[in-house]
Formats: structure tokens, C-alpha cells, sequence
């Protein structure tokens, strides 16, 4: 059985008590209704003004997931006001979300900056997902991600919050060509995946997973999507 990752982008939503509610919320509905997690790695990405807390709570409330970071400052620790560095997420994440196409388009993150993100994600043992809209995104990041472990989530970008998913054929086809490129890497779609959808997308063969935006910000209905995966 193929492993498959489930990953909820939080974006810039919820604060402190919403966190703990969401925790709360869906560690009790999957004590209520547990499935198997056998092949099945959940991550959560909060903003970093949650990701202590998400974490602490993580702690007592034992949910089956682990947490990444949203974004990483391209730069160590030192001058670089407002940045959250690699050595400061390792103690919170396991995972960072590089290239997201919301931070390309509103933060203007061209490739040069992607590139440096991915090395100094690697610098700090953290394994990064990193988002691209089209084969040419991954061909020109190829030397730096070829024999690292990562995971590459596509995501078009009319999909993206539309609620108009892409085909899941279409997705299979860019999954494999993605991996054509960069060989084993597990390859997720991302972009208006429901509890109603996902199925249709990892039980595409290049499909080993999905990175979903707006319908992981319910606690249960993240759940639906984890179980019907
Ligand atoms: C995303 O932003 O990565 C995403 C997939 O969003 P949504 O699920 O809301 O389309």
C-alpha cells in the first residue's frame, strides 16, 4: 500500500483559542470514530504565532499529526527583522511549505529565493514541501532537489481556492512527469480537495497524497478527508 500524505495548509487564519478548539476538536472526533492511519501521515501547517501552542497542546492531546511551518526566512539567524529562521521552526516543525504560489504571487518569491529557502530547509534537517503550477518550476529547481527527501505537492493554480479542482487524470499526468524528473518523491495535488474529492485523486497511481487549503480549517471535515483518502 502506498504511503499517502495528508496535509492541511492553515494559511493566515485562526488564532490561539481557534488552534486549541481545532485540536481539541479533532482529537476527540477521531477518538470518537478511529480509522486506520497505517499508510497515512497527517500534517498540519499553522502560522507561526500558533505553532508553540499547536505544538504544547500537540503534547496533552496526542492528535495523530505533525506540524510544519508555513514559510522559512531564506537567511540564518541574525539582521533580518521580522524573519522566523530554520533553527527557530526546528524546534516547533517537522516540515516547511516552500514555494507556495500565494507567497510567489503576494510576496513576490521568485526561484533565486525558493532556491535558498530548500537549501537552508535542508541546512536545518527540516524536509520541505514545495509547491509548483507547472513541470518547468521543477525542472529548474532540479539540481537542488535530486536525491533529498522532500515532497513535491502540484497545485494549478486555477484550483486553488476556486472550488474547481483540477481532473484527477490531470493531476496523475503532471505527478508523473514530476517523476520522470526527480525519481521517487512523493508527488501530492493540492487545489479544492473536499472529504467528497480526495479519493478520486490518491487513487491515481503518481498521486501520493494532497495538500488542502480551505476545508482543513474544519477539524472534522479534515478528518472526513483523512479517512475517505
Ligand atoms: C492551497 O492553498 O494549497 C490549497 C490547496 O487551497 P484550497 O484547498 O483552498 O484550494
Amino acid at each position: 500500500m502506498k504511503k499517502l500524505f495528508i496535509i492541511a495548509n492553515w494559511k493566515s487564519n485562526k488564532n490561539i483559542r481557534e488552534t486549541e478548539e481545532w485540536l481539541h476538536n479533532f482529537s476527540d472526533g477521531f477518538k470518537r470514530n478511529p480509522f486506520s492511519l497505517d499508510n497515512k501521515e497527517v500534517i498540519v501547517a499553522p502560522s507561526f504565532t500558533l505553532l508553540e501552542h499547536a505544538n504544547y497542546c500537540s503534547g496533552n492531546l496526542k492528535p495523530p499529526i505533525k506540524l510544519a511551518a508555513q514559510t522559512i526566512s531564506p537567511f540564518g539567524e541574525g539582521a533580518f527583522t521580522g524573519e522566523v529562521n530554520g533553527k527557530q521552526i526546528k524546534e516547533l516543525a517537522d516540515y516547511v511549505i516552500v514555494g507556495h504560489s500565494e507567497r510567489r504571487r503576494y510576496f513576490h518569491e521568485d526561484e533565486e529565493i525558493i532556491k535558498k529557502k530548500i537549501e537552508i530547509t535542508f541546512k536545518y534537517k527540516l524536509t520541505p514541501i514545495l509547491c509548483v503550477s507547472s513541470i518547468e518550476q521543477i525542472i529548474n529547481l532540479k539540481s537542488y532537489i535530486l536525491n533529498r527527501e522532500l515532497i513535491v505537492a502540484y497545485e494549478p493554480l486555477f484550483a486553488i481556492g476556486s472550488g474547481r479542482a483540477d481532473t484527477p487524470q490531470n493531476a496523475n499526468d503532471m505527478g508523473s512527469k514530476i517523476k520522470e524528473i526527480i525519481d521517487s518523491t512523493p508527488v501530492l495535488y493540492g487545489g479544492s480537495v473536499t472529504s467528497d474529492n480526495v479519493n478520486t485523486f490518491t487513487q491515481m497511481p503518481s498521486i501520493s497524497g494532497v495538500l488542502v487549503g480551505k476545508a482543513s480549517l474544519d477539524p472534522l471535515e479534515f478528518l472526513e478527508i483523512i479517512k475517505n483518502a
